[in-house]
């Protein structure tokens, strides 16, 4: 095992790796941006180097600053954590030209699955159910058009190269279309550097169902089950929860198998997520993330698992600590996203934390790097915290979610703390049954 890793990360992803590595006995290096001197994981690891100024471009996602930290403490390995270089294949491959391990998916992996359509063509071939579209990339309106006419309105204009909830548009019907394709490939663009798109049909009441895989990058690999994120706001995440409402033990287990026997046959090493849309009981692949998900705590709660102590054991040449049959599910687990954001519009809203209290008690976790008097920098996510709970089942999980965020205090700046009071109080929050446009119809309808 590692002696001493650096965490190239900040905010509560980056505490969530120091709790692992002092756990285990590793020695913990942060590094950060002179915005965030004062930022807890800064004081809870081991050691910390500054890499740079504020700008993100300059200091977290910077190869030279982070490596030479990596050098100066004589960390043998880095977390990447999500986001920042979490996904980038460049940035693995400089790690391991330097003799350093990456704690995550060979560069070749990431490479695979962070273009779109490759992941899709890769899936595909490894036997995973694939929402219908065009076979591969379309590069003119008129190939758009004929695709669009073939696999029926509305569909989904896609960036290969896109991520976060950008680079896509929906052609409701082929009037949409000349729009839709080219603001998708500008936007693929300009965020991306990228214009390259792909057409799918557009799935019009699915939920999101992701599936956690783990593997040890010698053939051998699992699955932890589902986690249904399907309430989003713009094709973000903001409450998810395991198991999925509609998922079964059968459906589970066959799309479970189906993944694990995928990443298994392409020798995948560490967590990785495979992302499905499901409607009628069917699965449609849509893009599979090659890191830790910020909402991986609620599959850690069921199955009782850490998986960034997994990440480090498999990524230091030891084997996974569970095999399938090891793995079972216990009770439900519910997160939601506490943002640093203004309803109704979720404008970002940094400043000082005048008051800070976190719940407790049984079955809740809360995961974050607030603190009394702390100040949200306004250069980075304005994610500030998760909170997780578990209870025997879902009615359980949700009554001990509402008790918890009444005991939640974050003052001196707005959150999304009272989004979910109110989404509690729903009906279909409270059964389950929705799909992944409710919020945004819920949204326009409660708060504007
Ligand atoms: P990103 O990489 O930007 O997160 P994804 O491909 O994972 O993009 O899609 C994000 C979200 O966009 C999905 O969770 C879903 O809400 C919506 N979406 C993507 N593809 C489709 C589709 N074919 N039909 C309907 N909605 C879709």
């Amino acid at each position: 095992m590692f002696d001493k890793i650096l965490i190239a990360n900040r905010g509560e992803i980056a505490l969530r790796v120091v709790r692992a590595c002092r756990e285990m006995g590793i020695q913990s290096v942060a590094v950060h941006s002179t915005a965030d001197s004062d930022a807890m994981h800064v004081r809870m690891a081991d050691e910390a180097v500054c890499i740079g100024p504020p700008s993100s471009a300059q200091s977290y996602l910077s190869f030279p600053a982070v490596l030479s930290a990596c050098e100066i403490t004589g960390a043998q390995a880095i977390h990447p954590g999500y986001g920042f270089l979490s996904e980038n294949a460049a940035f693995v491959q400089a790690v391991e030209d330097h003799g350093l391990t990456f704690i995550g998916p060979t560069a070749e992996h990431i490479r695979v699955m962070g273009d779109k359509i490759t992941a899709k063509d890769t899936m595909k071939a490894l036997g995973v159910p694939c929402v219908p579209g065009s076979d591969g990339g379309v590069p003119t309106l008129e190939d758009a058009q004929r695709i669009g006419e073939e696999v029926g309105y509305p569909v989904i204009i896609k960036a290969t190269a896109g991520g976060g909830g950008r680079g896509m548009k929906v052609a409701q019907t082929a009037a949409d279309m000349e729009q839709a394709f080219h603001s998708a490939r500008a936007e693929g663009k300009a965020a991306f550097g990228n214009d390259e798109v792909y057409i799918e049909k557009y799935l019009t009441t699915p939920r999101h169902i992701e599936i956690q895989v783990f593997g040890d990058g010698k053939g051998n690999a699992v699955h932890l089950g589902e986690r249904d994120c399907s309430l989003q706001r713009r094709h973000q995440k903001v409450f998810e929860e395991a198991p999925g409402p509609c998922i079964t033990p059968e459906l589970r287990a066959r799309i479970g198998k189906v993944c694990a026997d995928a990443v298994a046959q392409i020798n995948y090493i560490g967590a990785g997520t495979i992302e499905f849309l499901f409607e009628n009981d069917e699965f449609y692949f849509i893009e599979m993330n090659t890191r830790l998900q910020v909402e991986h705590p609620v599959t850690e709660g069921i199955f009782g698992v850490d998986l960034v102590r997994e990440q480090l054991r498999v990524a230091a040449g030891e084997p996974m600590s569970f095999a399938q049959d090891d793995l079972s599910i216990n009770g439900h687990a519910i997160e939601v996203r506490i943002n640093a954001e203004k309803l109704p519009n979720f404008a970002p809203c940094p400043g000082k934390i005048t008051q800070y209290h976190a719940p407790g008690g049984l079955g809740v976790r809360m995961d974050s790097a607030l603190y009394d008097g702390y100040s949200i920098p306004p250069y980075y996510d304005s994610l500030i915290g998760k909170l997780i709970v578990h209870g025997r089942d879902r009615p359980e999980a949700l009554a001990r979610l509402a008790r918890a965020l009444g005991e939640l205090i974050v003052d001196g700046v707005d959150t999304t703390i009272p989004l979910f009071h109110a989404l509690l109080a729903e009906e279909a929050v409270q059964t389950g049954e929705y799909n992944i446009h409710w919020l945004e119809h819920w949204l326009e309808e409660n708060l504007n």
